[in-house]
């Protein structure tokens, strides 16, 4: 089956097919690590994991790359976000590095992010970028003024076509900013030299730090090679961060930088956008202290389409605040929950004819979905329709056994069964069919006994139509 997806640059959908058959070169623009990253944060991180895991389902090796911003890049507002957060803790901006960026990995285990082949960390990374930088000069792309090593945009023509932007509207956009020290306003900095700044290296252009965008270039190139198959971001990568990474990419190796670009828009809370700065965010640790399983919130997170904003919807506040879409996650995991379950204690003989069919139908069309530009609505629809077919039939076992491997294919790709350690210990799973059969055969005083035994063990089983279902106690 083909497989799609909407490449921004082109604005069109296009067929995927990697440079190197069988292996994909993936890289993800990753957090900064000044502070907890989040859930919005995570909506772009999620798309990328589903991104993995999907093309690893269809059997590409993934060469996945999302770095960690651990060097404090000026914003436009001259803000280092590093020294915030060193100021905010009495802390170095060093160790606040070190604290997020270990922050950021277990909130990503917690939401089954699967771990990234490489996540270069910025600071380490400062000889590629100067390396980069030095390519640059070079080639008559860049010019140092003042205490800056800027990119000369007029230089690389093609600048701002990821965006959209032509240099004419970016002129006009970046007239606002007057720094005389730019040959063009639109020019952006590859080196800053600041000895004051806490985090700084030796360069050719003073002591100081790199720029934001190199880094991305820089730590890409090493990892994955002058041509990227995938790059993401959210979509407020796009300007300038992307259209700048295309410029330094192909402005030194004069060869096409990425051949799919994917952004994914907003997570909104009450139709605006979730952000630090507008204070509507929520970490993935505050949810978790509310009580939410990190697989609601990823359910959750990936909800809706990847290139339509999607909504985060409480009710409430405070104390009193209700999530809305985890509580509804939630719900649509107990589905799944009580599927696996019936499907592990099918003990009905023989075969239904019909099941074949009925699992390769569900297999095509999540198939078909998801290489579908990653449709995961249709996806989910698929899945829940066969949950139907498979709970209005008493499954045989063997039956059981094929459909629970589709179920786990599932997912492998979507991640909403609890992770192993949270399955059924062996020796409770053992209780529970010895409890299905002494009910077999209307024990009904042994069929208490070992209710009793497997809540003593921390876990209660519900007879329903379906079969039996456990939960934790
Ligand atoms: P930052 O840590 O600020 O560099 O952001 C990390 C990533 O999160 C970037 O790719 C942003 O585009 C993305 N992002 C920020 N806010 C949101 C949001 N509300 N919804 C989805 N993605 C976001
Ligand atoms: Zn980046």
């Amino acid at each position: 089956m083909t497989i799609r997806f909407f490449n921004t640059y082109t604005r069109r959908l296009e067929d995927f097919v990697p440079l190197e058959t069988g292996v994909v070169r993936m890289y993800n623009c990753g957090p900064t690590v000044y502070d907890f990253a989040h859930i919005g944060n995570f909506r772009s991180f999620l798309m990328a994991d589903l991104l993995r895991r999907f093309l690893e389902w269809k059997g590409f090796a993934v060469r996945q790359v999302m770095n960690l911003t651990d060097v404090g890049h000026l914003t436009d507002d001259d803000v280092d976000r590093m020294e915030v957060g060193s100021g905010r803790e009495k802390k170095t901006a060093w160790e606040i590095a070190d604290f997020y960026a270990e922050a950021f990995l277990e909130d990503s285990r917690r939401l089954g992010l699967a771990k990234a082949w490489e996540n270069p960390r910025a600071t380490r990374h400062i000889p590629e970028m100067i390396e980069l930088n030095r390519k640059l000069v070079e080639k008559g792309l860049a010019y140092f003024s003042k205490d800056s090593l800027y990119f000369e945009v007029q230089k690389f023509p093609g600048y701002g076509r990821l965006s959209g932007n032509t240099l004419d509207e970016l002129e006009a956009g970046a007239r606002v900013e007057v720094r005389s020290e730019k040959r063009d306003p639109r020019d952006f900095a590859l080196w800053k030299a600041d000895p004051r700044h806490q985090m700084k290296w030796e360069s050719p252009w003073g002591v100081g730090f790199p720029g934001w965008h190199v880094e991305c270039s820089a730590m890409s190139m090493k990892y994955l090679g002058e041509t990227l198959d995938i790059h993401t971001g959210g979509e407020d990568n796009i300007f300038p961060h992307h259209d700048c990474e295309i410029a330094q990419s192909e402005g030194a190796t004069g060869r096409p930088f990425v051949r799919h670009w994917l952004h994914a828009r907003f997570l909104l809370v009450g139709g605006e956008k979730m952000s630090k700065s507008l204070g509507n965010f929520y970490t993935v640790r505050d949810l978790a202290a509310a009580g939410y399983e990190g697989r609601a919130i990823r359910w959750a997170l990936l909800d809706g389409h990847y290139r339509q904003p999607a909504n985060f919807a409480v009710e409430g506040k405070g104390e009193a605040a209700r999530f809305v879409s985890l509580e509804s996650a939630a719900g649509s995991l107990r589905t799944l929950d009580n599927l696996a379950t019936k499907l592990r204690f099918a003990a009905a003989p023989g075969a239904d004819p019909e099941l074949p069919e009925i699992l390769a139908k569900a297999r095509r069309e999540f198939d078909e979905a998801l290489s579908d530009d990653l449709d995961i609505s249709r996806a989910r629809r698929a899945i829940f329709e066969l949950a139907g077919e498979l709970n209005r039939r008493d499954v045989p076992r063997t039956d059981a056994a094929v459909a629970l491997s589709l179920v786990r294919e599932f997912d492998a790709v979507l991640g909403f069964l609890p992770a192993a350690e949270a399955e059924l210990p062996a020796e409770v799973r053992e209780l529970v069919l010895a409890r299905e059969a002494a009910r077999k055969d209307r024990n009904w005083s042994l069929a208490d006994e070992l209710r009793a035994r497997i809540r003593e063990r921390g876990y209660v089983v519900e007879d329903t139509p379906r079969g039996p279902v456990w939960k934790k106690a």
